[in-house]
């Protein structure tokens, strides 16, 4: 008798121990839901459907967080939406939901109770309805074409591709349909049977007689997944997957003008999914490399041209780079700092259009730093000499005037 007692004790803790554990970790479901305890039914229903959409898995493939998130919210809701769980959640929180009360256990509720709860809670007409049947294979027999992952890589151009465009070859790894089996993932391809739980359907119906009538529940079907299908021998290539990984050489066209941050997107070149289905897309995110001599502004690109005062006085022919390689330019005797020089149709082309912008070389005249003492007494005999004594006419524009100008001329 007195062993008896000891061992009840023990389990006892070991209960009590466990709701605490679970009382630790698991959030307060009107927290999970973001709604008070007063909460309508219709309004309780609204905000489980914002957080199923938000964290579908359809939506986050191979986020385990937001499969966490979209059981956390599914048990949530069933406990919120029935009056008597509610209650005893209202009085006695996660303690009263454990084990033997009849709430959920550690787990949480498996992916098919949260499932087929979704005929009630979207109705057959909404479109979120249609969105998760198709998702699950669910109700009306219909088969959604199931889509691979995206593949998103970097590409890093030089300012003359921006400018004139460019076709590339991209290398990229990525899971195309196993040739052996035809994507199936059955040895030669035909090891595979309808699945004779659901019948191929996918999944499968529990039929509930009620006082209103009948009520139909539907659910994936655990034996295939919600596949229909069943490989009886799995494909030695890609051991059942229906896909392998490879290296592929895509070509693409990256239109001119493009620039930093713009995804381009080549479509059903990404991943195709587990056991047949179509590609998704792989998406092409640009990278600007910087030129050592021209800066891209817009669709202009921007040279800083150094000369001596000599060169500007007397005038001269000199050689700029440019996108296309160098162009020769004359500056006129008695060029000033600060003058801008306009290469028409050198800059970068437009994007989706036929305009192109134009290279604009800023004249920097070069002041000595240092001089030897024979440059400066040379220069000495200058100082004084009229013709350099500054005398700016009305045509001279000062820096400010140059800026506006080019901005609204
Ligand atoms: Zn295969």
């Amino acid at each position: 008798m007195k062993e008896r007692r000891s061992v009840n004790a023990s389990l006892f803790r070991s209960f009590i121990l466990s709701l605490f554990e679970d009382m630790a970790t698991k959030r307060d479901y009107y927290e999970i839901l973001g709604v008070d305890k007063n909460v309508s039914p219709e309004d309780l229903k609204k905000a489980y459907r914002k957080m199923a959409i938000k964290y579908h898995p359809d939506k986050n493939p191979n986020d385990p967080t937001a499969e966490e998130k979209f059981k956390e919210a599914a048990e949530a809701y069933d406990v919120l939406n029935d009056p008597q769980k509610k209650a005893r959640y209202d009085q006695y929180g996660h303690a009263g939901m454990s084990g033997a009360a009849g709430g959920y256990g550690a787990g949480g509720p498996t992916m098919d109770d949260i499932f087929s709860q979704f005929g009630d809670v979207f109705g057959d007409d909404s479109p979120f309805g249609s969105f998760f049947r198709g998702a699950n294979g669910g109700g009306g027999g219909r088969q959604r074409v199931r889509r691979g992952s995206d593949l998103r890589i970097k590409l890093k151009l030089n300012l003359q591709e921006v400018a004139n465009g460019v076709e590339k070859k991209i290398k990229v790894k990525r899971h195309v349909t196993c040739t052996t089996c035809g994507g199936n993932g059955s040895k030669n391809g035909t090891a595979v049977q309808t699945c004779s739980t659901c019948q191929g359907t996918g999944q499968t119906r529990k039929v509930v007689n009620t006082m209103l009538g009948q009520m139909v529940s539907t659910s994936t079907c655990p034996t295939c997944n919600g596949e229909g299908k069943l490989v009886t021998d799995r494909c030695d290539t890609c051991f059942g997957e229906g896909r392998v990984l490879q290296e592929d050489v895509i070509p693409i066209k990256i239109p001119a003008g493009v620039a930093e941050g713009i995804q381009l997107s080549v479509g059903s070149k990404g991943n195709v999914p587990p056991r047949g289905g179509v590609a998704g897309d792989l998406l092409i995110v640009i990278e600007e490399e910087e030129d050592a001599d021209l800066k891209r502004d817009g669709n202009n690109v921007v040279f800083d041209l150094y000369v001596n005062f000599v060169d500007a006085a007397i005038g001269m022919s000199v050689e700029v780079p440019t996108i296309d390689g160098k162009a020769r330019i004359t500056l006129d005797p008695g060029t000033q700092s600060g003058k801008i020089l306009r290469l028409k149709g050198k800059g970068v082309k437009e994007l989706n259009g036929y305009g192109r912008g134009d290279e604009l070389v800023h004249v920097n005249v070069w002041t000595p730093k240092t001089l030897s003492a024979e440059e400066r007494s040379l220069l000495e005999k200058l100082r004084n000499s009229p013709n350099f004594q500054p005398k700016p006419n009305k045509n001279e524009k000062g820096f400010f005037d140059k800026m506006k100008d080019f901005f609204h001329g």
